[in-house]
């Protein structure tokens, strides 16, 4: 499983990209920065995109990677994710104000992007790589997504944005092909009563956490705040952890050996 880091911050910069992960080249986790990290013939191999929540630091490169995808992919671009953030998607951006409404264009019948629903802890199949969503604790319903490879055989699990939480650490330790994981911290160590209330993580809130993985992996440390991010690197360092928190523009291989 080729796990390519496009952007891994929680704020936007020159060099900060906003979050977004792509998998085996043609799966998007996460929308936040698809078409300034990708050119436009990478654009155009995205076939399916999985959205963990609703805010914009998430879904804010979809309008225009649709638009540059329109009339040049042979079929449409699915978008995954509750039915609460297609709704949002669909109320707020492709609402023919903000944005065109892309489920209807160049017709009803035959649009160029599709809306397809996800249910907690249902997983779905595309192509070789099986998806399923957990959800965590952020200000919005937001899913965390365990995503297994049935080529590879290695399974990454990405939190999505989230506070201290428990479930998606207890699946996580049931899978024995865990080779990566992917985890939310977004403010200082002095600002935890912000990253509580925001639904986020600080290095001290993320340690509590990662107590609770009991499997040898890969940990990838994502959403930093670009402002925060001298204080908070040294604050993961003083951890004493192994952890990566320099994942923009890195590519992963994951294998089940
Ligand atoms: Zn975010
Ligand atoms: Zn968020």
């Amino acid at each position: 499983m080729k796990l390519e880091i496009l952007g891994s911050y929680g704020g936007n910069a020159n060099f900060y990209k906003l979050t977004s992960f792509l998998i085996d080249d043609f799966l998007a986790l996460d929308a936040g920065c698809l078409t300034t990290a990708l050119n436009l013939d990478r654009q155009y191999q995205v076939t399916d995109i999985v959205i963990s929540h609703s805010h914009m630091d998430h879904t804010g490169s979809l309008p225009y990677l649709i638009d540059n995808q329109f009339g040049l992919t042979e079929s449409p671009l699915r978008i995954w994710s509750s039915p609460f953030v297609l709704d949002a998607l669909r109320q707020h951006i492709f609402n023919d104000v903000i944005w065109p409404d892309f489920t209807k264009l160049p017709n009803e019948s035959q649009p160029c992007m599709t809306l397809e629903p996800m249910s907690p802890l249902e997983t779905i199949h595309i192509r070789h790589l099986r998806i399923t969503p957990i959800p965590v604790n952020h200000i919005v319903p937001c899913c965390a997504f365990l995503v297994e490879s049935t080529l590879s055989g290695a399974a990454i699990l990405y939190t999505a944005d989230t506070t201290n939480t428990d479930q998606i650490w207890e699946i996580a330790n049931q899978k024995e092909n865990l080779k990566g994981v992917i985890v939310d911290c977004s403010f200082p160590n002095n600002m935890t009563d912000l990253a509580i209330a925001s639904g986020h993580m600080t290095p001290q809130l993320l340690a509590k956490d990662l107590k609770k993985l009991k499997r040898p992996c890969k940990i990838m440390i994502y959403h930093l705040k670009p402002s925060f991010d001298g204080k908070m690197t040294q604050e993961l360092d003083d951890l004493g952890l192994e952890l990566d928190y320099d994942i923009q523009g890195k590519v992963f291989e994951f294998t089940s050996t």
